[in-house]
């Protein structure tokens, strides 16, 4: 491939096939339409947090208003019932917000290819010189990388122009590779990723806590619907409010229990269909410290702070502590390494001690050779 003239602000294309192969094709080109369209996409991507804010907003009004002031009598049920659901109301207020407007944490500038190592690479000509070479910027820039492509090959990404952090993956709605990545939801308009992981699961819990107290609570008043005992309008905001948070009950609770489920055994949504891979070969448990130890890493060392949706993951997101498990596979593989090192130079000494006896053994036939034709000699 020819050389190119990049100035400071020219990204770099990749092309990364099936089988983790790179492919330099040279400098990004933008994508025009996208770009027109960019301000329209970025609208419609709010539609599902809105929707969610105005079932947030009207079903504060039928529980608070239309249930607790207008239908219940009791005045201690109906301050109960107030307090309760405005503590949950608030809590899972407060952790939708942290996940909608948390900003996904992208690879730091270390991670990022220059146009100095894509000059570097485009002047290899195969794939595992190129291959080598990102294994050389990694080693130069200290990069904490244990994760590969199938190959074994670095992981790049062929759109942000940069080596993939361990556990990171290309968004393909936010357009950035995102750090500990767990899946783009539409209904916080973010990527659920290391920097609102925490957020998330306090969202998923005390919507669901907050969902199952509005459908326990609304369940007598809504039996009364049926005998025709309530006033017209509040009957229909407490009948919808019923079905809404049953519906939204087992919704909740079937997502939160599959992500503590994950939190338990330190894994993403995305390792979870697809384990991580490594210089060995795919790992699901690499990252598993023990139920303990992988709730610390979401939820953070001080457990008074669990439950209040502020910032107290542990790390940076972008090395992870590995499991013993990870660290043997490791010894394992480079004890492999090494005996095919060695393997491989007994080879190449068995080789060079063929090659030298059959130049010996020429050079003595060659000599006998020279002697039979030598004139005088006798047959
Ligand atoms: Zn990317
Ligand atoms: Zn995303």
């Amino acid at each position: 491939m020819p050389e190119q003239q990049l100035n400071s602000t020219t990204y770099v294309d990749i092309n990364i096939d099936q089988n983790g192969q790179t492919e330099f094709v040279g400098p990004k080109k933008t994508n025009f339409l996208y770009d027109k369209c960019y301000i329209c996409i970025s609208i419609f991507k709010w539609f599902p947090v809105l929707f969610i804010s105005a079932i947030l907003i009207w079903s504060y009004y039928a529980y608070v208003i239309q249930l607790c002031l207008l239908t219940i009598e009791s005045t201690a049920v109906k301050g109960i019932y107030i307090i309760l659901f405005n503590a949950l109301y608030f809590m899972t207020l407060w952790s939708y917000m942290q996940t909608v407007f948390t900003k996904s944490s992208i690879a730091p500038a270390a991670f990022r290819l220059t146009n100095a190592d894509y000059q570097r690479i485009v002047k290899e000509t195969t794939d595992e010189r190129r291959n080598q070479i990102l294994f050389e910027i990694s080693k130069e820039r200290q990069l904490p990388l244990a994760c590969r492509t199938y190959s074994g090959a670095v992981r790049l990404c062929n759109k942000c122009n940069l080596i993939k952090p361990d556990r990171a993956h290309h968004c393909s709605v936010c357009n950035n590779c995102v750090l500990k990545m767990d899946h783009h939801c539409p209904w916080v308009n973010n990527c659920v990723s290391f920097s609102n992981y925490k957020f998330f699961i306090l969202f998923l819990m005390y919507s669901f806590l907050m969902c199952l107290f509005g459908a326990v609570t609304s369940f007598p008043y809504f039996l009364e619907f049926w005998s025709n005992q309530l006033p017209t309008l509040g009957k229909f905001n407490i009948l919808f409010l019923f079905f809404v948070s049953i519906m939204f009950s087992i919704s909740l609770f079937s997502l939160f229990s599959y992500h503590i489920y994950l939190v338990l055994r330190n894994l993403t949504t995305l390792e979870n269909f697809r384990s991580p891979l490594f210089a060995y070969g795919p790992n699901k448990n690499a990252f598993n410290l023990g139920r303990l130890n992988n709730l610390k890493e979401v939820f953070g060392d001080n457990e008074m702070l669990w439950l209040i949706p502020v910032y107290t993951s542990l790390g940076f997101g972008v090395s992870f502590p590995f499991t013993e498990d990870h660290a043997n596979f490791l010894t394992q593989r480079m004890r492999q390494q090494q005996e095919q090192k060695v393997d491989s130079n007994e080879l190449n000494e068995f080789k060079d001690r063929q090659s030298k006896n059959t130049e010996l053994n020429n050079e003595k036939n060659n000599e006998t050779d020279f002697n039979i034709q030598m004139p005088g000699s006798t047959h």
